[in-house]
């Protein structure tokens, strides 16, 4: 039986066990090449603490979109859209770290699957 599913400290998406990790599971920790050398650098560690007081400024069941983390960090607009996806990954690891939810038409969606425009919130509990 194939071990637990883990999340990619990268990206935030779900690693889906493979043969090939048999007998290192425990020390994978990136779903893909490109993701382990993209790492989580200062500048992703910034975004969610950005994505984490944004949410704590506002009311608990308040959501915020990526593009309001990411213009929020800079308002010129091919920088911003740039930062669209690193939020998203940040989001993702803030799911992971049971911090935030990711919803689509206020439903509570699977990061690692969602596609399209996704908001974020803090966890409801229950
Ligand atoms: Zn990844």
């Amino acid at each position: 039986m194939p071990p637990p599913d883990k999340t990619c400290a990268s990206c935030g998406r779900r690693i889906e066990w493979r043969a090939k990790w048999e007998r290192n599971w425990d020390a994978v920790r990136y779903c893909s090449d490109a993701c382990r050398r993209r790492r989580v650098g200062p500048a992703d560690r910034d975004l969610e603490e950005r994505i984490t007081s944004m949410l704590d400024a506002r009311a608990s069941s308040a959501t915020i979109c990526p593009s309001d983390v990411a213009r929020a960090v800079s308002s010129d607009e091919s920088e911003w859209r740039a930062l669209m996806e690193p939020v998203r990954r940040a989001a993702r690891r803030l799911v992971a770290a049971g911090e935030v939810e990711i919803t689509q038409g206020g439903r509570v969606v699977d990061p690692s699957t969602a596609k399209g425009p996704i908001r974020i919130r803090r966890r409801r509990q229950g």
